[in-house]
């Protein structure tokens, strides 16, 4: 039979252990909410390489920093069609907003022949809302790993001086 004392600790160890891993588990959803926030972004931007900059920030959060810093510096790029990747000339309809999508002259693009050859704005639009979305969803999962891992921290302070609080008593320094 264990003693009451191994039974708390054994509780207490228990807990810590599901505690880490509930963290864990919350850090991991946050990198997989970044990827996805990153991927997004870059679907909005019309970046040929979106997948890779998102499993890339999924597994590694520096990925996404050094995506922001790319993103952030880079000039904006002449619009590629969406269909075949070409680079669109200056002189195309409605270049290089949206609003010339319905334009004539700029429903088909002039490398593949393809109809519209811009993000549709709708689909912009879908990207730019998931983005936010997961988005909001790293910043939460962020705050609440770091919260649980402080309580979890104080929590643990807390067990370890009541559990020394009867062996410190029993010394003659405690006198
Ligand atoms: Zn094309």
């Amino acid at each position: 039979m264990p003693s009451q004392a191994e039974t708390v600790i054994a509780v207490n160890v228990i807990g810590f252990v599901l505690a880490m891993l509930l963290i864990w588990a919350i850090v991991v959803a946050g990198a997989v909410f970044l990827g996805l926030c990153v991927y997004n972004d870059a679907r909005y931007r019309q970046n040929p390489n979106a997948g890779l900059w998102g499993v890339l920030s999924g597994f590694f959060s520096i990925a996404a920093l050094i995506y922001l810093i790319v993103t952030l510096t880079t000039k904006d790029q002449p619009r590629r069609c969406v269909r075949c990747g070409n680079f669109l000339p200056s002189s195309y309809p409605g270049y290089p907003g949206y609003p010339g999508y319905n334009v004539p002259g700029g429903e088909f693009c002039p490398f593949c022949g393809q109809p519209a050859p811009f993000l549709h704005p709708a689909e912009a639009e879908l990207y730019a809302r998931r983005r936010k979305r997961y988005l909001i969803l790293w910043i939460g999962s962020m705050i609440l790993a770091v919260v649980l891992a402080v309580v979890l921290a104080v929590a643990s302070a807390a067990m370890s001086i009541m559990a020394m609080t009867p062996f410190m008593a029993m010394t003659p320094f405690a006198y």
